[in-house]
């Protein structure tokens, strides 16, 4: 039997708010447990939720940055649960009328290709505290500082057809919200977390199969796994004449494997209601179009223009737009005394690289686009070759304040007088005649020791061009 994967994906993007999305406590991370959940959060009695305009401004960022609709009548709604990290019963979500409506995004896939996803929407709710089950001997603690942190719910369509399209698609948004300054995406503090709905049906069936739903999956690799886990096991159950049950399930990373939680609630086991403590939400044409003039360029729109305008190479343009700062950074290196492609080379070659090693992201990166700008020229006009640059970068790195600073200092110009190199040269060729003998005598590969030893005599320095040039004259001519 042949089977066709269905995915669809709900992610909860925190959004960057510095107060909680209906009071005004604080949402940053890490704090002592229970220092920062004010008596809005908890819901107690008398108390008085106020909208928070950031947390609206931002979930219409999104929906202009994904040419989604915009409910310009959105309503708040009482979703009603018991559990212990949300001891006021009810969680503040929209139900009926979500702030973003419909809206779509391009997705560039692993193999080149571009898939649409369609966005069925994004809501505006408040996020529950967080149980700890691993501090108390026997016991759960319940940490209350995350309730009422504001999230974007973004709703995807069932659209994805593999694990791979649905990494992709996740990685999408996670740049996308990182983009336009809404989220900051950091998956290990639960900035940025995705559920996964699986299906599976026969090939040609136009009727979707019943679905589980993922939870609990903090990275995009056991997003991946996890989706894979879930295919592989409802292919089982179907095949071997079992039904899939609806429901939802535990990814447990240690086992790789998912895992049954709780069997799927409905919509209506949460008697939803309008909140009565809050007005509908009304976003008006100024206060959108305010909106809209702080929208940045977006990645793929800026990821076009590299490679059209700048003539960058695709997998370059890629790399490059995926995070706004590096794209930034990128382009304040930019110089009209060279090619736009000899500054990307440079970043997504020795830059990333370094960052690579040092663990560090370019926030951390203690040399500025303005430094490297400056090198990039050098390297352009031959006073250092990109041998020699590796070597500025390092002390730009360890804090010099610019490459002329540092070549003037170490003496690192680039010899190119074509005398002092021939000089060198034949200092070299003298004390090896061995050597020269056997070059002459067809052994081509002892070209290269003759390059090492001008380059090592000129300290790096030598033009390598130069040297080549002059060296095969020596020792062919
Ligand atoms: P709920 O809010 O109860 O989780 P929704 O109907 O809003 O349910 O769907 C949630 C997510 O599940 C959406 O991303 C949707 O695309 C996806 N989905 C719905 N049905 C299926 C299915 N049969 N297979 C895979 N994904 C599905
Ligand atoms: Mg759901």
């Amino acid at each position: 039997m042949s089977w066709e994967v269905v995915i669809g994906l709900e992610i909860h993007a925190q959004l960057a708010t510095k107060s909680k999305i209906f009071s005004g406590a604080s949402t940053a991370f890490g704090a002592e447990p229970n220092t920062q959940a004010c008596a809005v959060d908890l819901g107690l009695p008398g108390v008085l939720p106020v909208m928070n305009a950031q947390a609206v401004e931002m979930a219409v960022k999104f929906a202009l940055a994904t040419d989604a609709q915009i409910g310009r009548t959105s309503v708040f709604a009482r979703k009603n649960y018991f559990y212990p990290d949300l001891p006021k019963g009810y969680q503040i979500s929209q139900m009926a009328l979500p702030i973003v409506g419909e809206g779509s995004v391009t997705v560039a896939q692993t193999d080149g290709t571009e898939k649409e996803v369609g966005l069925t929407r994004a809501h505006l709710e408040e996020d529950a505290g967080k149980s700890v089950h691993d501090q108390f001997n026997d016991a759960t603690g319940v940490d209350l500082n995350r309730a009422g942190t504001p999230l974007l719910e973004i709703v995807s369509e069932p659209d994805m057809r593999s694990s791979a399209e649905a990494v992709a698609y996740a990685r999408h948004i996670h740049s996308l919200v990182r983009y336009i300054d809404i989220c900051d995406g950091n998956m290990q503090e639960g900035s940025f977390r995705c559920d996964a709905n699986v299906s599976i049906r026969e090939k040609g069936d136009t009727e979707l199969g019943t679905r589980t739903e993922i939870k609990n999956v903090n990275s995009f690799r056991f997003l991946e796994r996890a989706i894979e886990f879930e295919i592989e096991r409802q292919i089982d159950v179907l095949e071997s004449g079992g039904t899939v049950v609806q429901e939802t399930r535990l990814y447990d990373a240690d086992k790789d494997e998912t895992r049954s939680m709780r069997s799927k609630e409905e919509a209506n086991d949460y008697r939803y209601f309008p909140d009565p403590d809050l007005p509908p939400l009304v976003v008006d044409v100024t206060f959108i179009e305010s909106i809209r003039a702080t929208l940045p360029e977006l990645p793929h729109v800026r990821k076009a223009r590299f490679i059209e305008d700048l003539g960058l190479p695709t997998d370059d343009a890629v790399a490059l737009t995926a995070d706004k700062r590096v794209a930034d950074f990128f382009e304040a290196t930019l110089d009209d005394s060279f090619k736009p492609r000899k500054a990307a080379n440079w970043m997504t070659g020795e830059l990333f690289a370094r960052m690579n090693k040092e663990e560090v992201s370019l926030s951390e990166v203690p040399v500025s686009a303005e430094q490297v700008k400056g090198m990039l020229i050098r390297m352009e006009d031959g006073t250092i070759s990109a041998k020699i640059a590796k070597q500025v970068f390092d002390e730009l790195w360890a804090g010099a304040e610019s490459a002329d600073a540092v070549i003037e200092a170490k003496g690192l110009k680039q010899i190119s007088d074509s005398g002092a190199i021939e000089t060198m040269i034949d200092e070299v060729l003298a004390a090896n005649p061995g050597q020269v003998e056997e070059y002459r005598g067809g052994k081509d590969k002892l070209m290269s020791f003759f390059v090492g030893q001008v380059m090592r005599a000129s300290k790096g320095k030598a033009n390598p061009a130069q040297l080549n040039d002059i060296l095969k004259k020596k020792l062919d001519g």
